[in-house]
């Protein structure tokens, strides 16, 4: 099954609101390839819990990246908007420990992956600006210009560590604005390129 990577503390603003420095690279960190979910409802572990909603833009890899190589834009065939679902309770009891963060990052239904469009189709794709609603009310925006690193420099990082395969997926990093979604609630996400895409989910 593909890998799903994510970028942790992408974007200064949001590495600020949770209390955390500026990461001098990126800091990395991995789902279960089984914890992938769409739009619609679907099963969600610990649905007694509050989870925060972390927009992100996803990266879909379409060729091999071989170890130690730099692809650039060239590897990503399409990319979605996702919400990278965390424990945040969880999260913040773990950093205390200095343990891993994995159980609150990675359980069924925290990776929300949006439909696909593919590269070609979105223009300049550092132009991307992304954004969120829940119950209709806007909670995050985003620009994939703010980001910290990259995407040629996530690309770059992640290659160092491992090769990526057809199929991976990479949350880049979350802007400003989490807080908490419920099952139940209906979220709009809004992707703004060369033509602006907008999709419904519910969590
Ligand atoms: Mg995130």
């Amino acid at each position: 099954m593909a890998t799903i990577w994510c970028i942790g503390r992408n974007y200064a603003a949001h590495a600020k609101e949770l209390g955390n420095e500026v990461p001098s690279e990126p800091v990395v960190f991995l789902k279960a390839a089984s914890c992938r979910r769409g739009l619609a409802p679907e099963p969600l572990a610990f649905p007694e819990e509050s989870v925060h909603h972390e927009l992100e833009l996803v990266l879909h890899v379409g060729s091999p990246v071989p170890l130690g190589t730099d692809p650039g834009w060239a590897a990503v065939a399409a990319v979605s908007l996702g919400l990278d679902l965390t424990r945040r309770a969880v999260q913040s009891a773990c950093k205390a420990k200095g343990l891993p963060w994995t159980a609150a990052k990675s359980f069924a239904g925290s990776a929300v992956v949006g439909p696909a469009v593919p590269l070609a189709d979105i223009g300049e794709p550092d132009a991307l600006a992304f954004h969120l609603d829940v119950d209709g009310e806007r909670k995050q925006s985003g620009r994939i210009a703010d980001a910290l690193f990259d995407v040629p420099s996530i690309l770059r990082h992640l290659a160092r560590l491992a090769p990526l395969a057809p199929g991976d997926l990479v949350f880049t990093g979350t802007p400003p604005g989490v807080g908490p979604i419920r099952v139940g609630q209906r979220f709009d996400l809004t992707l703004v390129g060369a033509t602006t895409h907008r999709w419904s989910g519910q969590l």
